[in-house]
């Protein structure tokens, strides 16, 4: 909760579920991490969220955008980016998209395969590619898991194959997982990279740029390494394994510049203790379908503050609003809420600005898409 935000609800009394997002907050972020990582070009990664003021503020800070669809190409585009600061990261695109974003002037583009080099070479000739090498990703509360990425022993092939079908290779790229917190996989994917550079150099291309991704975590209620923390640990790794070849870096932070800058204000529809458990059952005007997708498996564990914090705490289940029985958001991660919450009180869903709003549907059971002001 910024000061910008107690005085937008004091003033406008917003009706809820609404996402408040305080601008200034992803400015420090951006500001913050683009310190850490000198080294590194940041690329924002526009799914955390694509709204226009936060990519404004993001291009007037600087920042490149990692775009997985022409309309988040459109967005950053339309935000007052160029061309040549936006990067084409998804590994999965049509062929006419690709076509239409090399006629836009983006010339980055991600693969994964021969299939999609295919399409690459026939769209944007000579453009720049970098291949995504799939790497573990345990440790990750919200992973990415086998869905992208060759094996590393592939790569080199593959970039190979791509300079001659006409294209630039360009570099690596991993993604370990978002909301990653084990420091140790940064190492293991940094490691598995700096061998692919070393083969290609042995096959006379000499790649230019490693792109690291994004999952670097956000303290949400459990703990998780330090961001200080995670950073120290990819420039060690950086260094280790790379000593002084060191390429240009790309960084794709998403969750750790938005998630902190937002929070998801609601109430409270109905509270009541169900017969025969021994939980209270508190529904809220906002579920997985509103915007809280990332409860899934109850995977992301916001800090909950409620209008009656200091009253007494009692193991409760958190349940959105919808007809639907997935729409449950905590059941086991054991939260504990006041006893006194009733209906009409707010509850405050705090670190909530990434991965919330752009998921949220667009209507299932009446209920619209979660409200936005940015601040
Ligand atoms: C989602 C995504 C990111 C952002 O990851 P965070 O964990 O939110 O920082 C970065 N790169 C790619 C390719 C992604 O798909």
């Amino acid at each position: 909760m910024t000061p910008k935000m107690e005085e937008f609800i004091a003033r406008f009394r917003p009706e809820t579920p609404c996402l408040l997002f305080d601008l200034d907050l992803l400015a420090d972020n951006y500001r913050r991490l683009a310190a850490a990582l000198p080294m590194a070009e940041i690329y924002y990664a526009v799914k955390a969220n694509p709204a226009a003021p936060v990519l404004q503020t993001l291009a007037t800070l600087g920042s490149n955008f990692d775009a997985a669809s022409l309309a988040e190409i459109d967005r950053c585009l339309a935000a007052g980016a160029d061309a040549s600061r936006i990067a084409f990261g998804n590994t999965i695109k049509k062929q006419s998209d690709i076509a239409a974003a090399f006629a836009l002037g983006i010339r980055v583009f991600t693969f994964d395969c021969a299939e999609e080099l295919e399409k690459l070479a026939i769209a944007a000739p000579g453009a720049s590619v970098i291949c995504r090498i799939f790497v573990d990703n345990d440790g990750a509360r919200w992973p990415l898991g086998a869905k992208f990425g060759c094996a590393a022993g592939a790569a080199s092939d593959l970039l190979v194959k791509a300079q001659g079908s006409g294209l630039a290779p360009l570099g690596v790229a991993f993604h370990v997982g978002s909301q990653q917190t084990d420091l140790a996989s940064w190492d293991m994917a940094i490691g598995q990279a700096a061998m692919i550079f070393t083969e290609l150099r042995e096959r006379g291309i000499e790649l230019a740029t490693l792109n690291i991704g994004g999952g670097v975590p956000v303290a949400y209620a459990q703990e998780v390494p330090e961001e200080a923390a995670a950073i120290t640990a990819i420039q060690q790794s950086l260094a280790r394994h790379f000593g002084n070849r060191m390429p240009a870096i790309m960084a794709e932070p998403g969750r750790c510049l938005a998630a902190t800058a937002g929070m998801v204000r609601s109430e409270v529809v109905l509270a009541t203790q169900r017969d025969g458990q021994d939980v209270r059952w508190v529904y809220l005007d906002i579920g997985k379908f509103g915007g809280l997708a990332e409860t899934i498996d109850e995977a992301i564990q916001y800090p909950i503050v409620t209008e009656r914090d200091g009253g007494n705490p009692v193991p409760t289940v958190l349940a959105g609003p919808t007809c639907d029985g997935a729409d449950v958001l905590y059941q086991i991660a054991g939260y504990q809420l006041p006893a006194e919450l009733g209906a009409g009180d707010w509850v405050e869903f705090r670190h909530a600005g990434a991965y919330t709003a752009s998921y949220s549907s667009v209507g299932f059971n009446g209920f619209g898409p979660l409200k936005e002001y940015y601040l």
